[in-house]
């Protein structure tokens, strides 16, 4: 496998995310209350050129459909997405074409996601048709040929349909599709969750020497610790649609901060390890989630305080300007070691100014509402 620090990150953004909040309606039982699903909740962030920033979190998390704003398949409720400055969520008609080139996507099943009336060469031809009309016939059979070699891929499947090829194959395929454009950033959603394990390592390969041959930057979304740890240059890890932590690779798996981060990390098995303990039981109906207006996590947290049922944690920084956490707890702890920085003086980050989290439910009294979540804060987005 290359090494995942043969191109160093550059601090220029290649996608800020600001704010970014999707819900969805929940099927209720009366027609007269109208309740909602966060499935992203104010996300805000920063991706650097170049970098391979890991997005991980339980089933449900909001990995996928922060993946699908990004690239403009799914329209967020509130918030704003820049590529390279250029708005996303807002682009339509020529704007959106090219962006859409310049951002491709790789789904978890690359069986569902290849068009099964197609053979490879039609569709590794229909992109360039749609977005490169520049190319001559000669300029288009070279490029094919070209990201064929890349992926590992044999001449013989271009006529091939993808049921006549393996697992493995189809997402080499799905690969090579969105390589062709020639894209500056891929978001790949479970890129190997589907395939068998020896197949994974190769597909991961392929992915990691397109980051280091052309530069791409990948954002991935996974849950497997292990696909993480192998290829991230930094790991965002997600909780019921927020960012609880956001770190560099090394910081997080040596030095977890937040209660989340440390119950996944001790999920992950190791030969001769002690068994696991058991997990008590905890109410996650949405009923629950609708009410509770402090950390999403406080059901289920061993260090939960009264603050965090009140009070929803912010990203700040802890150790330093790379490492951000979301935790009353840590920040409680950091500050009593010492003064905890103010962002404001934390360098080179941008400083947004955010609404108070989005409370699920719109049902709930006036009198019930904590003074804190009247309050706006300051967040830096990362
Ligand atoms: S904010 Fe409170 S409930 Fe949430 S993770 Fe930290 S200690 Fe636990």
């Amino acid at each position: 496998m290359s090494d995942r620090n043969d191109i160093p990150p550059q601090d220029t953004p290649i996608l800020t995310i600001k704010w970014l909040c999707k819900r969805f309606p929940l099927a209720s039982g009366s027609a007269r209350r109208k309740s909602e699903f966060f499935a992203v909740n104010g996300i805000s962030l920063k991706v650097r050129s170049g970098e391979a920033l890991c997005i991980v979190g339980e089933s449900g998390s909001g990995k996928t459909t922060l993946a699908r704003m990004i690239v403009g398949l799914e329209t967020p409720c509130q918030g704003e997405i820049y590529f390279k400055g250029q708005r996303v969520d807002t682009a339509r008609g020529r704007q959106a074409m090219q962006l859409r080139q310049k951002m491709q996507m790789i789904f978890q099943d690359p069986y569902g996601s290849l068009n099964p009336r197609m053979t490879v060469k039609q569709m590794l031809m229909e992109p360039l048709r749609l977005h490169r009309r520049d190319l001559s016939r000669k300029q288009v059979k070279r490029l094919i040929k070209e990201v064929l070699n890349d992926v590992g891929a044999d001449k013989t499947w271009l006529e091939r349909y993808p049921h006549q090829l393996s697992g493995g194959q189809r997402q080499r395929v799905a690969i090579a599709r969105a390589l062709v454009l020639e894209p500056e950033l891929i978001v790949a959603d479970e890129p190997v969750s589907a395939l068998d394990v020896s197949v994974q390592a190769q597909v991961l390969n392929l992915l990691m020497a397109a980051r280091k041959n052309k530069g791409i930057t990948f954002i991935f979304i996974t849950h497997d610790l292990a696909v993480v740890e192998s290829i991230a240059t930094r790991v965002a890890v997600m909780y019921r649609g927020q960012i609880c932590e956001l770190a560099p690779r090394e910081a997080l798996f040596d030095q977890p901060l937040h209660p989340y981060t440390q119950l996944l990390l001790s999920g992950v098995p190791t030969l001769g390890g002690k068994p696991f303990s058991r997990q008590p039981r905890f109410d996650d109906s949405p009923q629950f989630f609708e009410n509770l207006r402090g950390c999403p996590f406080y059901p289920r947290c061993a260090k939960a305080q009264p603050q965090c049922r009140r009070e929803m944690p912010i990203l700040k920084p802890a150790h330093d300007d790379n490492h951000f956490v979301a935790c009353h707890a840590v920040e409680a702890a950091l500050e009593a070691q010492r003064p905890m920085r103010k962002p404001e003086i934390a360098s080179g980050l941008v400083k947004v100014h955010v609404a108070a989290p989005i409370r699920a439910n719109k049902n709930v009294s006036s009198r019930d509402e904590p003074k804190e979540s009247k309050t706006s804060h300051d967040q830096k987005i990362n």
